[in-house]
This record gives C-alpha cells, structure tokens and sequence, in this order.
C-alpha cells in the first residue's frame, strides 16, 4: 500500500480525528498511488496516523477512513460502517409515517463522499469523491444486501465531483428504474418525487422536523412559502389547518410537483397560489401591493458556497429577509434558514438583526432550527453542520 508522509507538526487534527488532509501538508509520497487508493498516512517520524483515500485533483489531498491500523478499510468495513449508518436511521422509519430519510451522510458517517437517500423502496446515491467511485461496486452490493430496494439511482451530477477529476453520472445503478414521479410519505404528507430530474437527490429531507414544527404555527393563518420546492413547509401547513397557502420558486418542475402534492394529500387547491417566479421579484411586488402575511418562510438556496463567497451572500441573505420582513405586522412570524455551511448561526443572527433594522422592524427570535438527526454533524468535522434556521417574532 502507498505510504504517505505528513510534513512536520500537520498531524494535530489527523490526531483531532477530522477526516480532511489539505495537500500542501504532504511531504513525501512513496509510491504512485492512483486518485482513489485507499493509502497509509505517516506522521513526520514515520508512525502510523490513519487510512484515507487520496486524490491529487483535490484540495482535499487525502479523505481519512479508518484511524485503526490494524483495521483495513476492506469489505466487512464497508459493510459495517453502511450497517451502522443504517441502523441509526431505522426509527424515523419504523412507522410508516416517513418513507424518505438520509441513510448515509458522507464524512458523518465515515464515508466521505458518498451520500444515500432512501426515498420509499428506491435508494438515490450521490459519489462525490474517486475513492468511493472506487469502491462503488463494493457499496451497491452491501446496500443491496442490507436493504433489498427495487432500484438505486445516480444522481452525482453535483460539482463536487469535478473538484475530484471525475466525470458527472446520472443513471440507474442496479435494479429497476424509478418511474417518473415516487410517491414517499414524511410525517404522513406524501410527496411526489422526481428521482431522475428532481433537484439534489430529489427532495429535501434535511427539512422534516422544521417544517412539522413551523406547522404548528400556522392554523388558521396565511403563509407565504417562499423556496417552496416541491411544498414541504406549505404541506405541512396545510396539514395544520392553514388558512391560506402562497408558494413562490422559480423552477417549473418544482411547481408542478407542488401542484401534484397538493392533490394527491387532498388539501383545498382553492386556499392555493402558486407563483413560479423569481422571488425577491415577487416579494417586491407583495411590498409594492401592500400584501401582508401572518406567517413568511425564507429557505433560498445555498447563497455561500464557501467562505470567499462570505460577503456577497451576506449581502444576499440580508436584502432577502428585509423583503421578507416588511411583509409582516406585529406578532408575524418569519422562518427565515441559511444552508451554507460557510454561514454559522451567529453570523446569521447578526444578518437577520441588520435585516430587522433596515425593515424598521423589531424582532425577538423564539427558536432556532438546525438539521435533523439523519443529518448528524460528526464533532470532529464542525463542516458538516450547515442548516440553520430562526423564528423570528415581529414584535
Ligand atoms: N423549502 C423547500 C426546499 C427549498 S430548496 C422544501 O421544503 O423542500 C431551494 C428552492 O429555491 C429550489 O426549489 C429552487 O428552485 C428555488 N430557487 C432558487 N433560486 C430561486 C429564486 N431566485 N427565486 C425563486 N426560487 C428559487
């Protein structure tokens, strides 16, 4: 096996446990691994610190597996970190009530790379790193074994993997293709998804738990759903007893999904609008009307992809809740979520603060929402933390 050597004192968070390696903290390669291998990583004087998997295309040199030496990352430990991942997730599944859940959320679940979603009996997988490439065939196999699903679907088109020299797939893996539209049920909502085109995997499920407990807010409310996707919050409202819905994204798929889900739950399309627009467009427009709402969320896409991005999305975030805001009287509430992992939660509330001020507003925040335990933030890798979220009280 390729041993690689770490430069003198860059062995301080491979002994934290985090699983990143930054290349210019290589010293010596002996051998020539491919981009993939699972390699030895040294420290300076020679000892044994952890296996990873190596890639020269990233700035992520080496993606630690295993700190147990005397453990190769073979078979059974693929086996039995994929089985452990799994068992973690069995009780959000137990019941029925919700057929789609994360069951394998990358460097969280020692896997750095590969993500899982389970949405009913098909699985949808993204490969975001060459070592778990590598190992694909391994890893279908065991998935296969351990949960017998009709199909399992690529959907690694995501830029990460140009990051690591490898070409975008999207296709079946095994088994059975999914039809055009699933149907998996979260909280007894049922959804509609689209595996194949849908965005990301095809749903948000990092949202289950926000959207339930944004729910119990909205009886006899209205609510405006901004982001909407495929409805996950104005279901959930619905499901409560919302008066009225307003949902607004930009995507057409997306809005048609909404439109299906709406039906296939048997909530009153009456007490609908939805609004495929662009939406700072449209909350300018609600602000130039007057319109008023008891109840805003705000859950854009991830405006910071990294911390260079800082600024700008900062700018973002806060001209977005601002629009939000002027469209709520007192005791609105605004469900206002950031998932850049570049954005922390302090950083966050001082956007939302700037935000209220410029709304003219004053705010009390009455809860903080975070990502749900099929998205588990593993200590020693503070970066996979990324959703967050508050409810904000117009006062
Ligand atoms: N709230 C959703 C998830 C939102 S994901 C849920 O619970 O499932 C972000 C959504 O924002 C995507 O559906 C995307 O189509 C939409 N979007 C991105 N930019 C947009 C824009 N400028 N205006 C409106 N929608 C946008």
């Amino acid at each position: 096996m390729v041993e690689i050597k770490l430069k003198k004192g860059k062995d301080k968070a491979v002994n934290q446990r985090h699983p990143w390696v930054f290349s210019g903290a290589l010293d010596k390669i002996k051998g020539k691994p491919e981009n993939g291998d699972v390699i030895r990583l040294l420290d300076a004087n020679n000892d044994f610190l952890a296996y990873g998997y190596y890639n020269d295309q990233s700035r992520v040199a080496v993606r630690l597996l295993e700190w147990d030496e005397n453990i190769g990352v073979d078979q059974a430990w693929y086996e039995q970190k994929i089985k452990t991942a799994i068992a973690g997730r069995a009780h959000l599944l137990a019941d029925n009530d919700t057929t789609a859940a994360r069951l394998i959320f990358s460097e969280a679940d020692f896997l750095p790379g590969l993500i899982v979603d389970q949405y009913a009996d098909f699985l949808s997988v993204q490969i975001l790193s060459s070592g778990i490439e590598k190992a694909k065939d391994i890893i279908i196999a065991v998935l296969v074994e351990l949960l017998q699903p009709k199909g399992i679907f690529d959907r690694s088109d995501a830029t990460a993997r140009t990051h690591e020299g490898i070409t975008a797939e999207n296709g079946l893996l095994w088994g059975e293709a999914p039809a055009e539209f699933i149907e998996v049920k979260e909280n007894g909502i049922k959804y509609h998804i689209n595996i194949a085109e849908g965005q990301k995997s095809g749903f948000y499920c990092d949202q289950r738990d926000n959207r339930k407990l944004l729910a119990s807010y909205t009886k006899g409310k209205s609510v405006l759903d901004c982001f909407s996707y495929s409805g996950g919050f104005s279901l959930n409202a619905f499901a409560q007893g919302a008066a009225e819905v307003t949902s607004v994204d930009s995507s057409a798929l997306a809005i048609e999904t909404l439109k299906q889900n709406i039906a296939i739950n048997k909530f009153d399309e009456n007490k609908h609008i939805a609004i495929q627009s662009d939406v700072n467009k449209q909350l300018r427009q609600f602000n130039d009307e007057g319109k008023k709402f008891d109840v805003v969320v705000l859950d854009p896409p991830k405006y910071a992809p990294s911390r260079s991005a800082l600024d700008r999305a900062a700018r973002a975030y806060k001209d977005l809740n601002r629009r939000g805001l002027l469209l709520l009287e007192s005791g609105g509430l605004l469900a206002t979520f950031s998932c850049s992992g570049a954005v922390d939660i302090d950083t966050f509330k001082q956007i939302i603060a700037w935000a209220a001020l410029d709304a003219g507003k004053e705010v009390q925040v009455i809860y903080q929402f975070c990502q749900p335990e099929d998205h588990p933030v593993r200590l020693s890798f503070p970066e996979g933390e990324y959703l967050k979220g508050l409810l904000v009280r117009v006062v």
